[in-house]
C-alpha cells in the first residue's frame, strides 16, 4: 500500500505533461481545451489505478503517460454523430437514422446549404415567398391532393393538425387505433398535448360506423383515423373504411384526418410487401387530410407531410404551432429532390435507396454474399467460419410489422472469442458496424450495405479480428 502511495508523487504534473514532446506536437492539430481535459482525466485515472490494490501498476514515465493522453484526445476529437455500417437487414432502423438519402437529395442539400437560396423568396415576383411552395405542387401531383404542406416530422404533423382543426374541442378515435409508436408517441398523449379531448369509440378489435355516429356531438371537431403501422390485430376484427367515415363526417360538417404513418406513394406489392393503402388511395376515399413521414417507406429526409383539402391545409398553416414545427431548408431540399424521382416510379425504384433495398431480388443478394465471401474469409482467416445462409430482412421503422423480405446473409462464427464479444468489437470499429445475432452466429445482411461501403465493412472486420493493431 505504502509503495503504491509513494508512487502518487511521481505522477506527472499536468503542465509538465502538456509540455512533453508528444503533446506539444499534438497542440498543432488538436484544440488545447481537449488536450488539457484529456491530460487531467488520464492523470486522475492513473491516480485511481495506483490506489486500487487489485489494479496493475501503471507505467508513469512521462512519454508513456503522454501517449495515453494522445489516445484519449483522438477519441474525444471523433465526431459524436457519425457514419455506421448497418448489416442488420432492417431497412428503416430508427436507431440508425431510418432512410438513407438518394444522391439527388445529397446534391440538393449541398447546393442549398453552401450558399444562399430562394427558400422564402419568389424569384418570379421578386418578393417574399413561402417555403412550402417548393414541394406543394409535387406532393399534390404524386397524391392527387388539392393542397399540401410540410413540417418537421409526422408526429409534429399529427399534433399540428389536431391543434389547428380541433384545439379546445374533441376528436373521435377508434379504440383499435389508439397506438403507440416508438419514442413516446402515443395518440392519447398527442391529443392531450394538442388540447384536443379524446372520445374513444368501439372496442380493441371491432369498431362500427354506428359507434362513430353515436359519439358525434356539438363538441366534436374531427374524426381521426390512425394507420396501425407497427402492429396488426388479426382474427375477428372490423374497422370502418375511409369512405364511410368521410360521408359521416361531412354530414356533420367536420373533417376526417388520417395519420397514415409510412405513407406509400406507390404500390409495393410487386416486391413482396403486403397491401397497404397509398396516400392517393387514402385521399380518394374523401378523407380531408392525410399525414405521413418523409423518412419511412418514402425514403426521404425526416419530415411530416400533410396533404388534403385546401381549406383544411390553410387552417393548419395559420396555426401558431406551424411556425414552431417548420421544416428547415436542408430537409426541404432533400425532400424535393426525393419527391421529384417519384414522378417517374421506375427512377424512384432505381435511385431511392429504401425502395432499391426493398426490391432487391434474392438472386442479387446471393450474388452480393458470394462477392463478399472470399474477402471476408481472407480477412478473418482461421479465426472464423463464414457461410451463406437464408435469412429474412425487415422493413423496420414501425412500418409493415409482419412482412419479412426473403434474402441471403453471411453467417459468421468467430472461433477465438464469443459472438457477443464480436458484436462489441464491431461497435467500436471505425466505422462502427451494427448487426444482429441468430443461433450464435453474427449475420451480415448485404441488403442494407451500400456497395461503396463494402471496403469499409471489410476494414472494420479486419480491426475486429486483429484488435492488437491500434487504429
Ligand atoms: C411513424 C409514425 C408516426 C411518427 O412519425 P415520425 O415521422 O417518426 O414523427 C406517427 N404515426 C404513425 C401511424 C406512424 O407510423
Amino acid at each position: 500500500m505504502s509503495d503504491r502511495r509513494a508512487l502518487l508523487r511521481t505522477l506527472p504534473a499536468i503542465d509538465r505533461l502538456l509540455g512533453s514532446p508528444l503533446l506539444t506536437e499534438l497542440e498543432k492539430t488538436q484544440p488545447h481545451i481537449l488536450i488539457r481535459e484529456a491530460a487531467q482525466k488520464t492523470v486522475d485515472d492513473l491516480r485511481r489505478q495506483l490506489l486500487n490494490e487489485q489494479a496493475a501498476l501503471p507505467d508513469l514515465d512521462l512519454d508513456a503517460v503522454a501517449s495515453l493522453v494522445a489516445i484519449r484526445v483522438a477519441k474525444m476529437a471523433k465526431p459524436s454523430l457519425r457514419k455506421v455500417i448497418n448489416v442488420t437487414g432492417t431497412l428503416l432502423h430508427t436507431n440508425l437514422g431510418r432512410a438513407p438519402l438518394c444522391s439527388d437529395a445529397l446534391q440538393a442539400i449541398k447546393d442549398v446549404a453552401q450558399g444562399y437560396s430562394n427558400l422564402e423568396y419568389d424569384l418570379d415576383e421578386g418578393k417574399r415567398g413561402k417555403r412550402f411552395t417548393h414541394v406543394e405542387e409535387l406532393i399534390c401531383k404524386l397524391t392527387g391532393g388539392e393542397a399540401a404542406t410540410v413540417v418537421n416530422n409526422n408526429a409534429g404533423a399529427v399534433m399540428l393538425a389536431l391543434a389547428a382543426l380541433a384545439g379546445g374541442r374533441s376528436a373521435v378515435v377508434s379504440r383499435g387505433e389508439l397506438i403507440e409508436i416508438g419514442g413516446s408517441f402515443r395518440i392519447p398523449d398527442i391529443m392531450a398535448a394538442s388540447g384536443v379531448g379524446l372520445v374513444e369509440v368501439g372496442t380493441t378489435n371491432k369498431t362500427h360506423l354506428k359507434d362513430y355516429a353515436g359519439a358525434l356531438d356539438n363538441e366534436t371537431a374531427l374524426i381521426l383515423k390512425v394507420h396501425t403501422s407497427n402492429y396488426r390485430i388479426l382474427g375477428f376484427t372490423e374497422a370502418v373504411s375511409g369512405e364511410e367515415l368521410a360521408v359521416l363526417a361531412h354530414q356533420h360538417d367536420i373533417p376526417v384526418l388520417e395519420d397514415l404513418g409510412s405513407g406509400l406513394l406507390m404500390d409495393l406489392t410487386p416486391y413482396g410487401l403486403p397491401r397497404e393503402p397509398t396516400v392517393r388511395e387514402a385521399l380518394k376515399t374523401g378523407i380531408d387530410l392525410v399525414t405521413f413521414s418523409g423518412d419511412k417507406l418514402l425514403g426521404g429526409p425526416q419530415a411530416g407531410i400533410m396533404v388534403g383539402n385546401r381549406d383544411v391545409i390553410d387552417k393548419v398553416r395559420k396555426h401558431p404551432m406551424a411556425r414552431a414545427l417548420r421544416i428547415d431548408k436542408l430537409t426541404l431540399a432533400a425532400l424535393e429532390a426525393t419527391l421529384r424521382l417519384y414522378l417517374d416510379p421506375q427512377k424512384a425504384l432505381e435511385q431511392v435507396p429504401t425502395l432499391k433495398m426493398l426490391s432487391l431480388p434474392v438472386a442479387d443478394l446471393q450474388q452480393r454474399c458470394e462477392d463478399l465471401l472470399p474477402a471476408l474469409q481472407e480477412t478473418t482467416g482461421d479465426n472464423a467460419d463464414c457461410t451463406i445462409i437464408e435469412a429474412t430482412a425487415t422493413v423496420g421503422g414501425g412500418a409493415l410489422p409482419l412482412s419479412e423480405l426473403p434474402g441471403r446473409v453471411i453467417a459468421l462464427s468467430p472461433k477465438a472469442f464469443s459472438v457477443n464479444n464480436l458484436i462489441t468489437r464491431l461497435r467500436h470499429c471505425d466505422p462502427p458496424v451494427v448487426g444482429r445475432v441468430q443461433d450464435d452466429q453474427f449475420l451480415i445482411d448485404p441488403r442494407t450495405v451500400n456497395n461503396d461501403d463494402k471496403e469499409l465493412l471489410l476494414l472494420a472486420l479486419k480491426q475486429a479480428f486483429n484488435p492488437e493493431q491500434d487504429h
